[in-house]
């Protein structure tokens, strides 16, 4: 594929030459319209871009000369201008351009190009790797070669274990399988196998199937395949599912990652990582709930950093978030995966303790106390007041009020001079 670029801006040369390097054109940079034309004589190009003024001819001229020769009648031609004049622009189109790239809207020409370009790999944005579980090392051999044209590199395994074992070292954007194997294997048990696997739950698999055996296809679909396609293999078809499956499953990891992000948003506390308070009082619930139906202990402490706010007078406030992050960091580090630990607001931390009585949550506040008082974040002297308290097994309880108790026994930890642990 070749590619006429008249452009007199280095800069524009570059920037085009950069945005058509994944296609695999063959470019031809010039100039001039005289270049353009010289270098029409001796290649066939499937396109060109044009500026709309050259040292010689404007762009609309161009396409007039070009469109004047019979066998250039389809050409396509872009000018690429950061023109916006409408009228000229239209006697640009009427002279015999395309179309017009505007030089702000560059991603317009990937499009144009799309649409114009017979079909091809080139036009999917495609990269990774491939794994084809293929019994005929011919028709794998000739897999490799099509869809290293779609910028896939591929793995072949001959058997099931094979490609097991390959599954276990390698990270594959899509999966191919033959259905009919050797050793009376069939793609599939191999398709069963993977989705089985949690962690091949949703990587694209594609059964490569005999034209003439709609039953293979059905059960190949039914046991988790996303897609078939028929031997004798048609490169375009192929080309365009494959990229259906690997564009469809990275819009799938996207929205993953994108509903993540907005958990974590909803959840934790922007500063420390640790959940927010919205998100403890839902933890709260369930954990209250399950703990007065299974008759298990459960207790809360209220940590509240002593003379914060001398911290940030003497530090300033970004040192003080800096304790504030380490302080969130020793909790973690203090605390299991199973108690739930949110940062309620400034300087005040609240950790639901799983399974835990008075008596072990108390222990465990005066270990944090004694260890939050030599950890000297930042290099400074810092130290924390506790209120304990367990959820009374008796009687129906509510957060709030369990809450409201620690803070009561917080705030005496406060009164009898701090840095102590007050239980009640
Ligand atoms: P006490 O021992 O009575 O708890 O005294 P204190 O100074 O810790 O308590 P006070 O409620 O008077 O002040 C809390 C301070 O915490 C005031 C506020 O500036 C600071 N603070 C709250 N949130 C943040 C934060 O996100 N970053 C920083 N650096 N400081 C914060
Ligand atoms: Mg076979
Ligand atoms: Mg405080
Ligand atoms: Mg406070």
């Amino acid at each position: 594929m070749r590619a006429l670029i008249i452009e007199p801006s280095p800069t524009y040369q570059r920037i085009l030459s950069r945005m058509l390097e994944s296609y695999d054109f063959d470019i031809s940079f010039v100039d001039t319209a005289t270049a353009g034309f010289r270098a029409m004589r001796s290649h066939s190009f499937q396109f060109v871009c044009v500026a709309m003024y050259l040292a010689d001819l404007t762009g609309i001229e161009f396409c007039q000369q070009v469109r004047a020769d019979e066998q250039a009648k389809d050409l396509p031609i872009f000018i690429v201008t950061s023109e916006s004049n409408p009228e000229l622009l239209s006697s640009a189109l009427a002279a015999g351009a395309t179309d017009i790239i505007r030089k702000d809207d560059l991603p317009r020409l990937e499009e144009a190009l799309h649409a114009l370009i017979p079909l091809g790999p080139f036009r999917y944005n495609i990269s990774g790797k491939a794994l084809y579980l293929e019994d005929s090392l011919t028709v794998a051999k000739a897999t490799d070669a099509k869809l290293k044209r779609l910028g896939l590199s591929m793995d072949h395994a001959f058997s099931i274990t094979q490609a097991l074992e390959l599954l276990q070292h390698n990270k594959y954007e899509l999966i191919m399988t033959d259905i009919v194997l050797q050793d009376n294997e069939t793609g599939i048990d191999f398709i069963k196998q993977l989705r089985s696997e949690s962690r091949f739950q949703q990587t694209p698999i594609l059964a490569v199937t005999s034209l003439e055996s709609i039953n293979r296809r059905i059960l190949a679909l039914q046991s988790g395949a996303n897609d078939y396609i028929s031997k004798p293999v048609l490169d375009e078809e192929l080309f365009a599912r494959i990229n259906n499956l690997i564009s469809a499953n990275r819009l799938v990891d996207q929205l993953t990652r994108e509903r993540q992000r907005l958990l974590e948003l909803a959840t934790k506390d922007h500063l420390t990582g640790l959940y927010n308070r919205h998100f403890m009082g839902e933890v709260a619930k369930r954990r209250f709930a399950e703990a007065s139906k299974q008759q298990l202990p459960l207790s809360l402490l209220v940590i509240d950093i002593d003379h914060f706010k001398q911290v940030n007078d003497q530090h300033g406030h970004h040192i003080g978030d800096k304790v504030l992050k380490r302080l969130a960091e020793a909790l973690r580090e203090q605390f299991s995966e199973q108690d739930c630990i949110a940062r309620f607001g400034g300087e005040e931390f609240v950790v639901l303790l799983h399974q835990c009585s008075l008596a072990d949550a108390t222990t465990q506040a005066q270990q944090l106390c004694e260890r939050l008082q030599q950890l000297k974040p930042e290099g400074i002297a810092t130290s924390v007041s506790i209120g304990v308290t367990s959820l009374n097994p008796a009687q129906t309880e509510y957060f709030d009020e369990v809450f409201a108790r620690a803070d009561k026994a917080l705030y005496q930890a406060k009164q009898s001079g701090r840095n102590q642990v007050v239980a009640c």
